[in-house]
Formats: structure tokens, sequence, C-alpha cells
């Protein structure tokens, strides 16, 4: 039986999320998560370089406290992801987050991931996985997620934040290769599962998470809500139930098809945080809430292109350079992107990376009549 814990947090002070998750641990009979000497990757989700007050990666006051949990236990811990964006620096991404601020405070040392290599995995569709080689050269894994919308998955919780295991440009090779939610819910279950013997603890920050259109452009949204599991899937199944969601995402039902769902128990620790009212959903999504049987008629008619915003975009060309269906085309610093939407395929890899919030969905008259 898994256990998930969960209490309220209003505000980003790292002593009093330290003293919550501390009793969480208890609680949940976890506080034994590391051992004296282990290495631990601590993996926070770090999309690209946003500011903490966007809510779009881990806070770095919850790094910071898991950091200093895992160090008072004479555990080793390195600060890792590969993030999108990477071609602009990743020292600039970890700066603007926050993150190498906390990780110099706390004395730890932080690894791009991309940097390491990585070890190839085959999977039962012959197709290869290729993950970090610093899942192999850890001791355990501490899932640092945070709760946001996700254009293409619905949420992005612990198990989808295991995603930037994937080193640098092969995350967004990878949506080529699965473009449908479903079957990319199937390559990060796979992920998951040849991570799973790894996890220690999975953590999500939803203190303020983020609604709407995430996975970057969505709203910030005060939750108040910081939870644990020792288990990533049933941390995610608990979370989804408790904004609310009308029907569960692709990779938790994924999961649960797979039977990864363990049975597990809830502690909720005084002070509770409340559900969260009318969390919203990514615009492009409600389509996703139909009978399957309609959107098979349907097909294309009702699906939602990426557009640009001109008076927003900074013509930076990360759109550009994340698209895997090679479909955008753009002189950089000159003009904004263009679209061909005959090899688009809805990844919405471009709507995640801008920087800007400029690309924007655009939807077919049926798709609107529908809604
Ligand atoms: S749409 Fe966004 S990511 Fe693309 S060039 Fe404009 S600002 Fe940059
Ligand atoms: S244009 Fe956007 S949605 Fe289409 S393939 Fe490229 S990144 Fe994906």
């Amino acid at each position: 039986m898994a256990a998930v814990g969960i209490t309220r947090i209003e505000t980003y002070d790292a002593a009093a999320i330290r003293e919550s998750f501390e009793r969480l641990l208890d609680e949940t009979g976890q506080s034994d998560f590391v051992r004296p000497g282990e290495r631990i990757l601590v993996k926070p989700n770090i999309l690209a370089g946003f500011p903490p007050e966007r809510a779009v990666t881990t806070h770095p006051a919850v790094v910071e406290a898991v950091l200093g949990a895992v160090i008072d236990r004479s555990a080793i811990p390195i600060v890792g992801d590969s993030p999108g964006g990477v071609l602009r620096g990743t020292k600039t991404v970890y700066a603007k987050t926050g993150i190498a601020d906390v990780a110099k405070k706390m004395g730890a040392e932080i690894i791009p991931l991309e940097a390491k290599g990585a070890r190839k995995i085959p999977l039962p569709d012959r197709q290869t996985l290729h993950i970090s080689k610093i899942v192999d050269e850890v001791d355990g894994i501490v899932d640092l997620a945070k709760l946001k919308s996700h254009s293409l998955e619905l949420m992005t919780l612990a198990v989808k934040n295991l995603y930037g295991l994937v080193p640098g440009f092969r995350k967004a090779e990878y949506h080529k290769i699965y473009p449908t939610p479903y079957k990319f819910a199937g390559l990060v279950v796979n992920l998951y599962s040849h991570i799973a013997p790894k996890i220690r603890l999975a953590v999500v920050d939803g203190i303020v998470g983020m609604d709407g259109n995430g996975p970057s452009a969505g709203r910030p949204r005060k939750l108040g809500i910081f939870a644990l599991s020792d288990s990533a899937p049933a941390l995610d199944d608990f979370v989804e139930n408790f904004v609310g969601l009308k029907k569960h995402s692709p990779i938790v039902n994924v999961l649960r098809k797979r039977g990864l769902i363990p049975d597990y128990e809830v502690k909720t620790l005084p002070p509770a945080p409340e559900k969260p009212k009318n969390f919203k959903i990514p615009s492009n999504l409600h389509l996703y809430f139909l009978p399957a049987w309609f959107t098979r008629i349907a097909g294309r008619l009702v699906q939602v292109k990426p557009g640009v915003d001109e008076a927003k975009c900074i013509k930076c060309g990360e759109c550009f350079k994340s698209c895997p269906g090679g479909a955008i085309s753009m002189e950089i610093g000159r003009t904004p992107p263009k679209f061909d939407y005959s090899k688009c395929i809805r990844c919405y890899c471009c709507h995640e990376i801008c920087p800007v919030g400029a690309i924007v969905f655009k939807k077919s008259p049926l798709t609107r009549l529908v809604e």
C-alpha cells in the first residue's frame, strides 16, 4: 500500500516548507527516504528559463527545503534536469528559475543532464529510449514536480516530470515518433517503469500551481497544495482527483491500464488545502472530454492548430528550434513564425517553450461550435 500525504502551505518560505515536509514524511512513514552517504538526484521541473513567480518551474524554496532534508540525513544531493530552451544556455536557465542560487546556498552540485550522455533502452515497439546516464550513477531520485495543466497531456505532475531525464533535443524528437497524447503518454509511462526502482519520493509543488493554458502560458493559481508520496503514479492519481478533473489525463489512464497505480492511503495534515474551484484545463483540450466516437468521426475538423500572436512575439526563435515536425519557418530576430500545417503534428511543443505566451490556439468553426 502506498502512502500519499497532503497539507496546505500558503507561501514560499523554505523554513516553513521544510517543517511541513518533515511532518508529512513522518506521517506517511517515509522519514528514511534517503540513507547516509547516498547520492540522490533531486529533479525539479525546470521546463525553461522562467522566473519562479510565473509558476512554470518547481519553486526554489521547495528545492531548498528538500535539499536541506537530504543533507541533514547525510546524503549527497545533486540537482539536475534537462530543460527546454537549452540552446540559450543551461546556466542561464538555472539562474533564471532561482534554482542556481539555492543549490549554491545549500552546497549542492548542479548537473545538466544532457552533459552526462544517455543510456539506450530498447522498447517493445523497437524504438529506443534515451535516458540520462545520471540515473545509473545515483542511488536514488527525488522527483520534485510542479502542479500544472498541460496543452498535450492535460496535466503535468510527478510521472511527467521524469521526462526531463531524456536528454536535450531528443525530448522534442520523441513527439514525432509518438504524435498523439496517448502514444506519448505510453512513452512517458515506459520511461517511468525503467526509473521507478530508483524513485525514493515524489513531491508536487502546487503551493502556486498553474491552470488554463499550461504548462508555460497558463494562469498561476494560489492553490496551497503541497503533497508527496512514495509512489509517483499514486500521487498523480490523487492530485488529479483533488483538483477536480472530470476525466483523468492520458498518463494516469495509461498507468491505470498497465496496473501501475497501487492502492494508496491518504494522510491529510492540517491545515488541509481546499479543493480548487473551477480548475481550468488548456483551451485546446476541451474536446478531450467529448466521447471518443465523436472525435474519431469529426477527425481533423475538430483539431486545434497553433498560431502566433504577432503583437506578443519577440521573434526569439525558440518555437522554431523546438518544433519536431519542421513545421515552423522564420528568420530569427526579424520575422514571427509561420506554420506549415501539413507538417504540424499538434504536439504543442512551440506553445510549451514560448517564453512570452505568444503561441495561441486556432480553432476551426466546428471546434468552437462543439465547445
Ligand atoms: S512565438 Fe514565442 S517562441 Fe516563437 S519566436 Fe515568437 S516569442 Fe519566440
Ligand atoms: S508547429 Fe508547434 S504543434 Fe506543430 S509540430 Fe511544430 S511544435 Fe508541434
